[in-house]
């Protein structure tokens, strides 16, 4: 066990990853007074949670990383490529190399894989990354045709209607039911509101190819094109490989499998956040709401570890399921601790200001726990642990 003596200054923490997860457990680090380096693929922090907006063009999804950061952190804008666990160091893109006494694995997700429809990498579009938010925001500046919206998930339905409000012709194909983690009341509110809006749901259909200007459309006996002139697919995120290739455990997906303390199983010194873990080898609902709470806890079992205390398993709680459907409308589900739907939700104008505020606290969250490391507290009173958690479905 190491000293405190050899702790503080001495000790290096490199975080992989300045997302949700990454950027607040650099932040709560920070207030131990290691060396915190966090090593992004851009200088920005992308807020993906607005990315449909910002491909709509209603809203800004990209902040100066380096002014969310806690004084002192240092900002290493690279790629991770390879995470050597016996030397302790993080092989950069760059060819530097990164040594560490403690790591934080906070890769994040993807947009959807390419590889899920023909044609998606060459015709499709979606708003699960940068790159592609801002693809789609350059060909919706020129493009006015019919738009296909594929998945009706929590991300789907709110690109689907962000581009209907502004006067899209949008229609949205999903193979089960809309919103599938939201009660039967979100579901039907969420119906109600894209149908207002003027999207067309198709439920019981699947696309299963997509061309330049069509797309084919898959029922139970009928296989149909339909003409398209922007694909937006949004059925899933998918996984950096960086853990995987670094010979790391992995759940099939390549998510880092950790303990119930975020301590990846493999080793003592690599901890994990966000959507890139799987705790107990049960991921949770992929979500900023967890990210948060897991690069916050993360932290905390690094801190715990330096200390030679016992890391705690980590309990987490959540309170609702925010889908905004454009910016004057959104169906707040409010929810169990366990991520399971309530039979209350809040829908309208009144749900819009809720999930403004949400996106807005989330920033906010940063810059609290940049100043007083530590202040940053979740709603721990009903909290469960992960394994507790673990029915929670993907989003
Ligand atoms: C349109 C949209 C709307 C959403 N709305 C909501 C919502 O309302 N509520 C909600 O809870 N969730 C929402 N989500 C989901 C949420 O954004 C993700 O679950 C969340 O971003 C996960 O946070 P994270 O910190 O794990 O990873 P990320 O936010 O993905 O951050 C990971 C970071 O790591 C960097 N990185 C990855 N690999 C490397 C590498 N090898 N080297 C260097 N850097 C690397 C990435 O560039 C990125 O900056 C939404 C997502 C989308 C796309």
């Amino acid at each position: 066990m190491k000293t405190r003596e050899a702790l503080g200054q001495n000790t290096r923490i490199v975080v992989i990853g300045g997302g949700y997860a990454g950027t607040m457990a650099a932040n709560r680090l920070s207030g131990t007074g290691s060396q915190v380096t966090v090593v992004n693929a851009r200088p920005q922090f992308v807020d993906r949670i607005r990315l449909h907006q910002w491909a709509a063009g209603t809203g800004e999804a990209a902040h100066d990383l380096g002014t969310l950061l806690a004084d002192g952190v240092r900002l290493v804008i690279d790629n991770a490529v390879r995470i050597d666990a016996d030397r302790r160091l993080v092989v950069l893109r760059s060819g530097n190399e990164l040594p560490y006494d403690y790591l934080v694995y906070a890769a994040g997700s993807t947009g959807t894989p390419h590889h899920l429809i023909p044609g998606l990498a060459e015709h499709g579009f979606g708003v699960g990354d940068w790159e592609s938010a801002q693809r789609l925001r350059e060909h919706l500046t020129i493009e006015k045709g019919p738009v296909t919206v594929v998945g009706g998930g929590l991300t789907g339905v709110e690109t689907a209607a962000e581009l209907a409000e502004l006067g899209h012709p949008v229609r949205l194909v999903c193979d089960g039911p809309l919103v599938p983690s939201f009660g039967d009341r979100g579901r039907r509110a969420t119906a109600r509101t894209l149908d207002r809006l003027g999207v067309r749901v198709f439920d019981d259909r699947r696309v299963t190819a997509i061309g330049a200007r069509s797309i084919t459309v898959t029922a139970t006996d009928t296989t149909e094109e339909w003409p398209s002139a922007t694909t937006i697919v949004a059925v899933g995120f998918g996984i950096p490989r960086l853990a995987a290739d670094s010979g790391l455990t992995t759940d099939p997906d390549g998510r880092l499998v950790t303990d119930e303390t975020l301590t990846s199983v493999d080793d003592p010194r690599i901890v994990g956040a966000g959507d890139a873990v799987a705790p107990s080898n049960t991921p949770l609902r992929m979500c900023c709401a967890a990210a948060v709470p897991l690069g916050l806890h993360a932290a905390d079992t690094v801190i715990a570890a330096m200390k030679g205390d016992r890391p705690q398993p980590i309990r987490i709680a959540f309170a609702a399921q925010n889908a905004s459907l454009g910016r004057r409308n959104a169906v707040i589900q409010t929810c169990h601790a366990d991520d399971t739907p309530r039979s209350t939700v809040i829908v309208g104008r009144f749900g819009a200001v809720i999930k403004e505020q949400v996106c807005r606290f989330v920033l906010r969250g940063f810059s609290w726990e940049a100043r007083r490391p530590g202040s940053v507290r979740g709603l721990s009173r009903k909290a469960r642990t992960t394994d507790e958690l673990a029915q929670a479905a993907p989003r």
